[in-house]
């Protein structure tokens, strides 16, 4: 039996909100354990986050905040996951994020670690707090063998399960998670991004590190703007990423779904 929870965006318009609600809904059919919602870093979508976070669990849906803590102040936040509390949220995504670009405030917060720790000691022992992990290393770890020590650190603070970066190179994953079990038994989700436009997700893993296989990239780029052609394709390579993972012992996924249905839908009624 697999597992799987669905990311979301705080959407900015009443269309996206209507979008998201209908998004979720279709994806209900596969009951997910939980959806979450993103946070921009230094606090770019906090209302909208919360005000997403409150209609999703007045569906019915366990909804999972995101928390980055890069340029708050403690009290801030500890306001903030007060407030997720009292709503009924019972699990949240623990992250550092990445300071805006002109913002020079760093805040109270260096590292996730220290928000896991600040939850614990301030706000909740109970609280499902889940970190990020990176199957490729984090881009601005010194080495990889830092990058695992400051994942395991995240741990020993009060982490609960990690989900990935999205990746589509399974032996990283793969030897990610063995190194990790060697010392902690935290579930590690792998994040799962469905390939849907060629020069998006090229931006996108520029960013944060993932890499596009040369033989992914290739074929993507020989589709041109011929759309269909691309979700065919990366339909198919996601789905059968998830079915080497499922093979290896994995039982649950998290989709980064980009408010989308299709794509994420397309994937899981392969697996
Ligand atoms: P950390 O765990 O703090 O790690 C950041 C870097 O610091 C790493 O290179 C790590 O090796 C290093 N490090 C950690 N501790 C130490 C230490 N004690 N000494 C030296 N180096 C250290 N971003 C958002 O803004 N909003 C979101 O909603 C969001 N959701 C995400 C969801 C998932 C599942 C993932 C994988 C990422 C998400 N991100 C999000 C992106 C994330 O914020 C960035 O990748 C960010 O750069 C790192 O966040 P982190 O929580 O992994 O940081």
């Amino acid at each position: 039996m697999l597992n799987h929870s669905f990311e979301f965006f705080p959407p900015k318009t009443p269309e996206g909100e209507q979008k998201l609600l209908d998004t979720c809904k279709q994806l209900s059919v596969h009951q997910p354990e939980f959806v979450s919602v993103t946070f921009g870093a230094g606090g770019s979508t906090q209302a909208g986050t919360l005000k997403a976070v409150q209609t999703l669990l007045q569906q019915g849906y366990a909804t999972a905040p995101h928390v980055s803590c890069v340029g708050f102040k403690a009290a801030e936040l500890e306001a903030l996951l007060k407030q997720y509390l009292a709503l009924g949220v019972e699990r949240i995504v623990a992250l550092r994020g990445d300071l805006p670009s002109g913002m020079v405030e760093p805040g109270d917060f260096k590292y996730a670690s220290e928000l896991v720790q600040f939850v614990r000691s301030h706000v909740s022992k109970t609280l499902h707090i889940e970190v990020a992990a990176y199957p490729e290393t984090h881009p601005q770890a010194k080495t990889p063998h830092d990058d695992i020590a400051a994942f395991l650190h995240k741990v020993r603070c009060g982490a609960n399960s990690a989900i990935t970066q999205y990746f589509y190179n399974v032996d990283a994953f793969l030897y990610f998670r063995d190194a990790i079990a060697k010392e902690s038994d935290i579930p590690i989700v792998p994040g799962i991004m469905p390939i849907t436009n060629h020069l998006q997700l090229a931006r996108f893993s520029d960013a944060c590190g993932a890499e596009i296989p040369r033989w992914i990239r290739q074929r993507l780029q020989s589709f041109g703007d011929d759309k269909a052609s691309i979700v065919e394709f990366g339909t198919e390579v996601v789905a059968r990423q998830c079915q080497r993972l499922a093979r290896e012992g994995v039982n649950a996924f998290h989709f980064y779904t980009l408010n989308q249905a299709g794509p994420t839908l397309g994937i899981l009624q392969q697996l």
